[in-house]
């Protein structure tokens, strides 16, 4: 007995030397090299930041249609002011409009052979609800000391005119890039991206044109978002959830309440949703979750390095510690929500049918027919009927975390946010890049913006605003990966 625990003993000992070696000696801390080139310190034109509020002035909601002209007007409103804001690249950029409301823009370039880089931002913004709750008008761009308000000023026009700025900025020095580098600025990301996006990608696909790599929103420079890092994460997607909608409905012979059957329409079906609730979708620490962890490890206290740089034995405590909190829940699995439930209109009458709505978003690995599946094994009760509904599509590929695309923006991040750490993410949300799967197999998702807690309330909700240095800075990031290119 005693040489058993003896040798138990042993064995934890080398298992707490090995994952002690993994944590601190395997995995030191890389030296940031800021290159601080003259580009990742140089002044950005004043008048940009007025250009941008110019920008946000423009209302241009998300249109309900191809038809919907009165939206479409306002994104072509803003197209004209874009080239005369932006003279040299009206006059040596090739531009085209895409169904109307879309654009693509292509700088001229050295060497046409070589894939392109393709830059998505959307024109787009959704609606405001309640204008007065807001601190400035929604649409006036209005600039108080160093910051700028309005609609958009995070979701998307903060891309856009960054990438304009710097593509001018470029042609002003006459250093045409190498490959091509293409500016591709939707105008219904908001509501899906089939009039955009969609038709871009398709335009691409049509005039075989080759892309390198794709970078479009989804991250940024994140503060305080990986559980023991105290650096700023610049987080680049490498890859996206999957979107599914399912319907649940329940068909039984409704009756009078007063003398109600035991198996009815609402007491299935609320029986068959609570079954969904109390069961939840296996959480898997995998790519590129497992690559944020092992490349944000080094940076962090000793405490999370032991834990992080150790996911072969330490998964199961981390999963548990990722399920706690409902947005790094959706890092690890698929998660899903009943978002609408009907049933009856009379209250003395037991409906004949009751519906719910299940909304789910994918983890890759997680395909639309598991889900369906899922739902059926999980419900496992034959008056139950499920279907899908709605738009859907599968998680995304898991892009590269190395090599064309990855490695500029990483060196770039280097460059202009010398002390943040770049780590590849998962995006648990969607944007226009899923329309260009068919285009590449490289696409990222990177804002160079910094967002916290308070910046993040903005997007899509009230008092979305922008701070100069941030907005300066994210123009010096596209100029120095320009140059890269
Ligand atoms: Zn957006």
């Amino acid at each position: 007995m005693k040489k058993v625990f003896k040798s138990l003993l042993l064995a934890i000992g080398i298992l707490l030397l090995v994952m002690v070696l993994k944590a601190f000696v395997f995995n030191t801390k890389p030296e940031f090299n800021s290159l601080n080139s003259p580009s990742a310190s140089s002044k950005v034109d004043g008048s940009a930041f007025l250009r941008f509020s110019q920008a946000l002035q423009f209302r241009t909601l998300s249109p309900s249609g191809v038809d919907d002209s009165m939206a479409i007007q306002k994104f072509q409103q803003l197209h004209h002011w874009m080239k005369i804001n932006y003279p040299l690249l009206a006059q040596k950029a090739t531009w085209s409009v895409i169904n109307q409301g879309s654009l693509l823009i292509e700088l001229p370039s050295m060497n046409k052979t070589l894939p392109a880089a393709l830059f998505l931002g959307h024109l787009d913004v959704v609606p405001v609800e309640d204008s007065s709750n807001w601190k400035y008008p929604p649409f006036d761009g209005t600039i108080e000391k160093d910051t700028l308000w309005g609609r958009g000023a995070l979701d998307d026009k903060n891309a856009v005119i960054a990438l304009l700025e710097s593509a001018e900025d470029i042609l002003k020095t006459n250093k045409i890039p190498q490959r091509r580098i293409l500016l591709a600025f939707g105008h219904d990301e908001e509501v899906g991206g089939n009039l955009g996006a969609a038709q871009i990608s398709k335009y691409l696909k049509d005039n075989n044109i080759e892309i390198g790599f794709v970078n479009d929103e989804g991250f940024g420079v994140m503060e305080k978002v990986i559980p023991g890092l105290k650096n700023d994460a610049a987080i680049i997607g490498v890859a996206e959830k999957g979107y599914a909608t399912v319907e649940i409905s329940v068909e039984i012979k409704g009756g009078h309440s007063a003398w109600p059957k035991r198996d009815n329409t609402t007491s299935v079906l609320t029986s068959a949703l609570n079954k969904l609730d109390e069961t939840q979708f296996e959480s898997r620490i995998q790519e590129p979750i497992k690559g944020l962890f092992e490349s944000s490890a080094p940076y962090m206290d000793w405490g999370y390095r032991l834990l992080f740089s150790n996911l072969w034995i330490t998964s199961p405590l981390v999963k548990w510690v990722l399920n706690q909190g409902d947005k790094t829940a959706a890092t690890v699995r698929t998660t899903h929500v009943t978002t609408i439930i009907n049933a009856g209109e009379k209250e003395n009458v037991v409906p004949p049918k009751a519906t719910a709505i299940v909304n789910f978003r994918l983890l890759p690995g997680d395909s639309i027919k598991n889900v369906i599946d899922w739902v059926k094994r999980t419900i496992n009760d034959d008056r139950v009927k499920v279907r899908l509904t709605g738009n859907s599509n599968e998680s995304s590929p898991v892009s590269p975390s190395n090599g064309l695309g990855f490695d500029e923006l990483h060196n770039s991040v280097n460059e202009v946010f010398p002390s943040a750490v770049v780590v590849p993410g998962l995006a648990i949300v969607g944007s226009d890049c899923k329309h260009y799967i068919q285009n590449c197999d490289r696409i990222y998702r990177f804002l160079p913006y910094k967002f916290n807690s308070v910046n993040l309330t903005g997007i899509h909700g009230k008092n979305e605003h922008v701070i100069r240095a941030d907005f300066e800075n994210a123009v010096r990031f596209y100029t120095v990966l320009f140059g890269k290119l």
